[in-house]
């Protein structure tokens, strides 16, 4: 049992004021694995009172202090590799392989990959007439979701600590034990009293808080856009700068030149890969019509390769859905595509063959659904995919930009014309071509209703600094 009901300001591990706590399950067994506090007002009240008392002298910190301390950071995240990769594992239901392939590491690279654009980022600039200096925005609060516990954190306090900002953060309450981990991680480092706090709690009361609190200067939150949207209400009372990171539903696109067998892996793997609780996975395949049943063909040839199960086995390749709630959502679209006529090529309603225990869904595919109803447009989180067929490269980029996201974009063949088209003609953040990996310099964050500002590397760090113009500074 984790029992970690103490919170994390000024440096120590205090109790909460109130005495409630909020329970948590792992979703592959249903049991209660711990808890956490359900921090109060006054706990809110007291951790930012901390951060911006601390602001003052660490925004002064030198860029090499900073480097160093991220440096620290990553060296002791690396020491807790075990601990950080059974926690996601028990707490996220995210199976071995993908826990140590991309949700440990992805936290590591933030950090990493900040320092080094800490070591070229330019602080100011001489412009004929004037100065521009660059300085740390203040005291951000941060807010995260529960489908990547360390990466989505890692990048926000990585940009925070190389700006020069301070900060109060709030994980998500399904998933807080890997941020509780990540404060250690913190404090191990040397992170300076009152630079991080942390505040477990509920949404409605400590992340509402945070994006009313008064002296609060700028909000970088992850998770969904109905909460993303009150979020910004709440900050525009006091003008308050708000960097938002939101849904997608984003198009994988096939050229007629593609290989039907890696198509199909492409598919498979962006809807079950951390059971589609991605937001930037694609889950609308646009095929060319004469490729379709081969494509349906090898998808269910492919589809066992896959197996669904126990997160702790290493062959496990999706795990359950976070929760029960999540696990009844998923089950809901699947019942609408089937109401609705679609063709099932794979999977369906109802947990798979065997799994009675935990949230496991089955990877699901339809094809033959309408391109405005629920399925081609709502963000399922879950390893639901509609696929589509297509007659022309302009009418699937066409179809593809037809949705109110643009966080990310896929497109798989083999001619570089027709790559490059597709590449730059879908509105979207982050597009890959043919699965590159990933490149954590690289900005990442949404066009359209995705979201506002960007994270990552030097793109990060710019978003927790205002820049300020001097005119006629002596030389
Ligand atoms: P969510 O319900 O919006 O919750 C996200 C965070 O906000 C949690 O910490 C939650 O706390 C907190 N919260 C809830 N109500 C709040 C309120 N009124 N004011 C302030 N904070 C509040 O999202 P989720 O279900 O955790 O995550 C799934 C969503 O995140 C999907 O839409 C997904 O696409 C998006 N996402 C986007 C990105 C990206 O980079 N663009 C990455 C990952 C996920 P509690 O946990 O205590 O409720």
């Amino acid at each position: 049992m984790y029992n970690y009901t103490k919170q994390y300001i000024n440096g120590e591990w205090i109790a909460s004021t109130g005495e409630e706590t909020i329970d948590v399950y792992n979703p592959a067994t249903e049991e209660k694995i711990g808890a956490i506090s359900s921090g109060t007002e006054d706990d809110l009240n007291k951790a930012v009172a901390a951060a911006r008392a601390a602001f003052p002298d660490y925004a002064k910190t030198t860029r090499e202090e900073r480097i160093q301390l991220l440096e620290n950071i990553a060296t002791e995240y690396e020491k807790r590799k075990d601990k950080l990769i059974n926690i996601m594992i028990e707490e996220l239901g995210s199976p071995l392989f993908f826990t140590e392939e991309v949700q440990y590491t992805m936290g590591y690279n933030h950090f990493k990959a900040t320092a080094d654009a800490l070591r070229n980022f330019e602080f100011t600039e001489d412009r004929e007439n004037s100065f521009i200096q660059k300085d740390a925005i203040g005291v951000a609060g941060l807010i995260t979701p529960w489908n990547f516990p360390t990466n989505q954190i890692s990048t926000k306090l990585a940009s925070a600590l190389a700006s020069g900002s301070t900060v109060v953060f709030k994980p998500a309450s399904y998933t807080p034990f890997a941020s509780i981990l990540l404060t250690e991680i913190m404090d191990a480092a040397g992170v300076p009293k009152g630079v991080v706090n942390l505040v477990n709690g509920k949404g409605s009361t400590i992340g509402n808080g945070i994006s009313n609190h008064p002296d609060i200067d700028f909000v970088s939150f992850t998770g969904s856009g109905k909460v993303g949207s009150q979020i910004m209400q709440n900050g525009a009372k006091d003008i308050k700068k708000v960097a938002l990171e939101l849904g997608g539903k984003s198009p994988i696109v096939v050229l007629d030149d593609a290989d039907v067998e890696t198509v199909a892996r492409t598919a498979i793997s962006n809807i079950a890969s951390n059971t589609g609780q991605i937001c930037s996975t694609g889950t609308r395949i646009f095929i060319p019509k004469g490729m379709y049943q081969s494509f349906v063909d090898m998808v269910q040839k492919l589809v066992p390769e896959y197996p669904v199960g126990d997160p702790k086995d290493e062959n496990t390749f999706m795990g359950p859905q976070v929760s029960k709630d999540q696990w009844e959502k998923v089950q809901d679209y699947i019942q609408q595509g089937i109401d609705q006529g679609g063709d099932l090529i794979v999977g369906g309603a109802g947990k798979p063959e065997g799994l009675t225990t935990g949230y496991y869904s089955r990877i699901t595919m339809f094809g033959n659904l309408p391109h405005d109803g629920a399925l081609a447009q709502e963000e399922i989180f879950g390893p639901v995919m509609t696929v589509f067929t297509y007659e022309t490269i302009d009418e699937a980029i066409t179809l593809a930009n037809t949705t109110i996201y643009g966080l990310a974009g896929y497109v798989v063949g083999n001619d570089p014309d027709n790559l490059r088209k597709v590449a730059k003609n879908i509105r979207a953040g982050r597009i890959t071509i043919n699965n590159a990996a990933p490149d954590f310099s690289a900005p990442f964050g949404g066009f359209k209703q995705s979201g506002i500002g960007r994270e990552w590397g030097d793109y990060g760090i710019e978003e927790f600094l205002e820049p300020k113009t001097i005119l006629g500074l002596p030389k």
